[in-house]
């Protein structure tokens, strides 16, 4: 895809530090390197987030994701991990390429992934009845 950055860089017109590869999948550090190792999984077939990413597609690379995540627990990198993807502007997307974010945790490390301060005045049975899906 044209004046994608990550299509750009599965073609190699853009350097990264890569932590796998195969035919479908690339994994490479995050640019930031915050927290340390902070890794980016992408589908090598171009899709912008969650919305519109084929159900294979997704499925092989969360299965490399947990992959890399148990390597990086395995080899006594991580003490634990976190695992997200943001999906949509609204979400925090930058980048318009399907990526998972794999965070390295270590003991102590002292990240927060702080709870939202805004409280819901709907109960968990309202909620539920706008969520449900079957
Ligand atoms: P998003 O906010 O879309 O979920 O995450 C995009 C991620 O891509 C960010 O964590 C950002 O640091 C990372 N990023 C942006 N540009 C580059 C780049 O050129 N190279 C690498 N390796 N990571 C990038
Ligand atoms: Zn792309």
């Amino acid at each position: 895809m044209d004046n994608c950055l990550f299509c750009k860089i599965i073609a190699g017109e853009i350097p990264c530090h890569k932590i796998y590869e195969d035919d479908e999948v690339l994994a490479f550090l995050d640019i930031t390197n915050d927290p340390e190792g902070h890794t980016l999984v992408i589908p090598k077939k171009h899709s912008v987030n969650l919305m519109d990413t084929d159900s294979d597609t997704f499925a092989y690379t969360c299965e490399i994701a947990q992959e890399i995540a148990q390597h990086y627990v395995n080899i006594g990198y991580a003490d634990g991990i976190n695992i997200y993807i943001n999906s949509g502007v609204d979400a925090g997307q930058e980048v318009m390429h399907l990526h998972i974010h794999i965070l390295p945790r270590k003991q102590g490390d002292g990240i927060n992934f702080a709870r939202t301060e805004k409280q819901s005045d709907k109960t968990l049975a309202e909620v539920a009845e706008t969520l449900k899906l079957n």
